[in-house]
């Protein structure tokens, strides 16, 4: 793909990426092929308590995003649309993944669509091979010792490993072999 954006316009990636995944970093390349600046936007206030601060979502973010030039990693918090305005951004980019990603993505572009009609939401069609890649899956694996190096990068294994010790497999085994 070129390296040149091809349009002036500035568009808003919003999410909790607790903890940023592959899937999501897939997406902001993309958009960043088409859009002058992608502003990878993390929600402070998330409903559903986030596993890590905002502090280590958004260095988590900025380091896995460092090779995109042109995305910019920020917090925000309230409503979408005015931090929207107040980036003059109009375009919103969400992942889809699935039917079932679907149907919450579709409410919530109709909602920023009635709150602020001059704001579009533009979706982006994950790769087949992150489809089944989401935060709450990938902290699952790594709790339970599993191999997340195909899910989200380097540099946000290591931080995760700050905050979720892995799964101490070995103790479990010697506690559970049943004839010793
Ligand atoms: P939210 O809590 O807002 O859903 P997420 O960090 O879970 O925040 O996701 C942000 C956006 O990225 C959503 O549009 C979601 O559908 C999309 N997304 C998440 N995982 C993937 C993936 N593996 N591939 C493509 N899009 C994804």
């Amino acid at each position: 793909m070129s390296s040149k954006p091809k349009s002036n316009v500035s568009a808003v990636y919003p999410g909790s990426f607790d903890p940023i995944t592959n899937g999501h970093i897939c997406i902001v390349q993309r958009a960043a092929e088409v859009f002058e600046e992608v502003i990878v936007a993390v929600l402070m206030n998330v409903q559903k308590k986030p596993t890590f601060s905002v502090e280590v979502r958004l260095r988590m973010a900025e380091e896995a995003l460092a090779d995109v030039k042109n995305a910019r990693v920020c917090a925000f918090s309230g409503l979408l649309v005015n931090f929207m305005h107040s980036r003059n951004s109009k375009v919103i980019i969400r992942g889809l993944r699935a039917m079932s990603d679907f149907e919450y993505e579709f409410q919530m572009a109709l909602m920023n669509r009635q709150l602020a009609p001059d704001i579009e939401t533009f979706f982006i069609v994950t790769e087949p091979q992150y489809s089944y890649l989401s935060s709450s899956a990938v902290k699952n694996v790594f709790q339970f010792g599993g191999d997340i190096s195909s899910m989200v990068p380097e540099c946000v294994r290591n931080m995760m490993r700050g905050k979720l010790p892995e799964y101490p497999n070995k103790t479990i085994e010697n506690k559970t072999k049943p004839f010793e």
